[in-house]
């Protein structure tokens, strides 16, 4: 069974991440989506709203799981046989930070564990949690960003 990890901060997950879920979970036969549990990163959204917003918005995908992670991803990878990291790429700004990421994850693995990158969709390509952050924080409409009960969580958390 071909098992991959979509891991990140989803603070709050947004319509980039929805379309790379969507997307890789019809190339693996699970898609494990790990929201990193680092209180150094200082969230918005706590770990487990994090993760409740992901179950909601991708309950129509039966091949999609979320769960959260602290310490090394490759760590959790191991313990949980899995082997593949997807992450998305947006613009060439984001290339040299996953570059980096994803050679010593292979190294430090001993090469036992790849990742695999999907490119953006085209009208994503701009959009980023902190962006859509950013808007809310000051009273912006985020809908076009992302869904519509997440859109409401931020419009709350900000009033
Ligand atoms: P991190 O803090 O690990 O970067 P994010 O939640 O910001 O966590 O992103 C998780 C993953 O989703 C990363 O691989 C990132 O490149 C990807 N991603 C974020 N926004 C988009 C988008 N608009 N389109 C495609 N991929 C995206």
């Amino acid at each position: 069974m071909s098992r991959a990890i979509y891991p990140g901060s989803f603070d709050p997950v947004t319509f980039g991440h929805i379309d790379i879920i969507k997307r890789s979970s019809a190339m693996f036969d699970e898609v494990i989506v790990g929201v990193l549990n680092n209180s150094a990163k200082n969230p918005l959204f706590s770990t487990e709203e994090r993760m409740e917003m992901l179950m909601e918005t991708t309950k129509e995908f039966d091949n999609v799981k979320i769960i959260s992670f602290g310490g090394l991803l490759i760590d959790y990878m191991k313990d949980n046989d899995i082997s593949v990291i997807v992450r998305g790429l947006r613009a060439v700004t984001d290339f040299e930070y996953e570059l980096q990421i994803a050679q010593s994850n292979r190294k430090v693995s001993k090469e036992t564990i790849d990742t695999v990158f999907l490119t953006t969709s085209i009208e994503y390509a701009y959009l980023s949690s902190s962006i859509v952050r950013e808007y809310a924080s000051y009273g912006t409409d985020v809908s076009d960003f992302v869904p519509a009960f997440v859109a409401q969580r931020l419009e709350n958390r900000f009033r």
